[in-house]
């Protein structure tokens, strides 16, 4: 597929107002160029909401030359301060081939596995967020209770495998075995984790994902929850869940942290 192809456009209505184009490239040096910048904005995204904790949570991206590889944050290092040149390049093997940093030893060994065994998958977040991290201690998975939640109706995981630490790629490819063709999964006892097929959208995926865990969250302490019909949240994921749409959901975030500070570009 060329470069060019790519390129899609989301649209509001008929098709008469375009909210966004997908970009495109002239070589794949440039796509790698701005893919690292939007790596770095979802970190920056991520901070913005809170979801930095100590040394947790990474997110990553498939390298767009060498597919075999991906970029992730060196450890350490707080969200909001993460530029593209501070990302780290690793394979999937675990061999550091660019940057100066050392790598969270969780971050390889779960986001090595789901890169690996998924083609399609090429960006993965995880964090400890605290509504994420309250929600995955009820070993539950979201219900449909609103629109929003359908998006993550029949299309995330329950892990309810706590082991510890990740430490090692076993654990990490039980995680990417259970993960299926999901875009999420409640991690019991531990967080939340999203893909997408770009980093725009596993960010927005998790944003979404973290938020919907705070509905729920409130919901069930105020009562009872009313859930949508399956054939309705089918339908409303169909839409909601798509990957154009959840690419959409990310730029307006990337609007805000871009007016905010530029920084991450660098
Ligand atoms: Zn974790």
């Amino acid at each position: 597929m060329s470069e060019k192809s790519m390129q899609q456009k989301l649209t509001m209505g008929s098709d008469k107002f375009t909210l966004f184009d997908t970009p495109e490239f002239d070589d794949s040096h440039q796509r790698q160029c701005y893919e690292k910048q939007r790596l770095a904005a979802a970190f920056r995204v991520f901070s913005y909401y809170g979801f930095d904790e100590g040394l947790a949570g990474h997110i990553s991206l498939r390298d767009c030359i060498d597919p075999e590889t991906f970029w992730v944050n060196p450890v350490g290092m707080h969200f909001s301060l993460i530029k593209a040149s501070d990302l780290v390049r690793v394979s999937h093997v675990g061999e550091i081939v660019e940057g100066a940093r050392p790598i969270n030893s969780a971050a390889f060994a779960i986001h090595s596995r789901i890169h690996a065994t998924y083609p399609h998958i090429n960006a993965v977040a995880h964090a400890h967020s605290v509504y994420g991290r309250a929600f995955a201690a009820l070993g539950e998975k979201l219900a449909p209770i609103s629109q929003d939640a359908c998006m993550f109706y029949e299309n995330h995981i329950m892990f309810s495998h706590f082991g510890g630490v990740v430490a090692d790629t076993e654990e990490g490819e039980k995680i990417a075995q259970a993960l299926d063709n999901n875009i999420a999964a409640v991690l019991q006892n531990h967080g939340l984790l999203t893909v997408g097929s770009s980093v725009d959208a596993a960010a927005a995926n998790f944003v979404m994902l973290d938020s919907c865990c705070h509905s729920q969250l409130l919901a069930q302490a105020a009562g009872k929850l009313r859930c949508i019909d399956s054939e309705t949240a089918r339908k409303t994921r169909a839409m909601n869940a798509s990957d154009l749409v959840t690419w959409g959901n990310f730029q307006p975030m990337y609007q805000a942290i871009l007016a905010r500070d530029d920084s991450f570009l660098k």
